[in-house]
């Protein structure tokens, strides 16, 4: 019964995805050419407030669907070639994110997503804040805002897939 409750409203609301736009010119950045139309990847939430977790999770969720892009969200940085990082670096993080850096296949590729990432943005200066991403792995791609408006992201993505 609840099955057809949900084929129901499935049929009532039908397909809920923003338009795609056009496929990007060109690649964000020369490693994506190996990747081949489909990016797998790892998120690490390096010190976060959490705000660009939620526009990570609009990404990946009806709206956006970044899935119909080529990109996928992954369980283990053994499963990844690239990584998706949030928030600024803390202490407490920086020995994992390298490590789950290491275990990530190549082409290994970084996306710095939100201000805090790319410069540490409001955390600048804070106890127990190491520094940006780019202070303890390499950034191929950097996302800016505070947090990042999800088409900002997906953008960075396809960017990546190239679709
Ligand atoms: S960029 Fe803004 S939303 Fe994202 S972690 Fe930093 S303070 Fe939070």
């Amino acid at each position: 019964m609840a099955v057809f409750k949900l084929w129901r409203k499935i049929r009532q609301n039908g397909r809920v995805a923003e338009p795609a736009g056009p496929r990007p010119q060109r690649l964000s950045c020369p490693k994506a050419a190996a990747l081949d139309g489909s990016v797998q990847l790892r998120h690490v939430d390096a010190g976060s407030c959490n705000g660009c977790e939620i526009e990570i999770g609009s990404v990946f969720g009806p709206v956006y669907d970044a899935e119909r892009h080529g990109a996928r969200l992954v369980a283990s940085p053994r499963h990844a070639d690239a990584l998706l990082v949030t928030g600024p670096v803390t202490r407490n993080m920086a020995v994992p994110l390298r490590r789950t850096f290491e275990a990530v296949s190549e082409p290994r590729i970084v996306v710095a997503v939100g201000d805090c990432a790319i410069n540490a943005g409001e955390f600048t200066g804070g106890y127990g804040v190491q520094g940006p991403v780019a202070d303890v792995v390499p950034v191929d791609v950097a996302v800016p805002g505070c947090p990042p408006e999800p088409e900002a992201i997906v953008a960075a993505l396809r960017g990546l897939t190239g679709r």
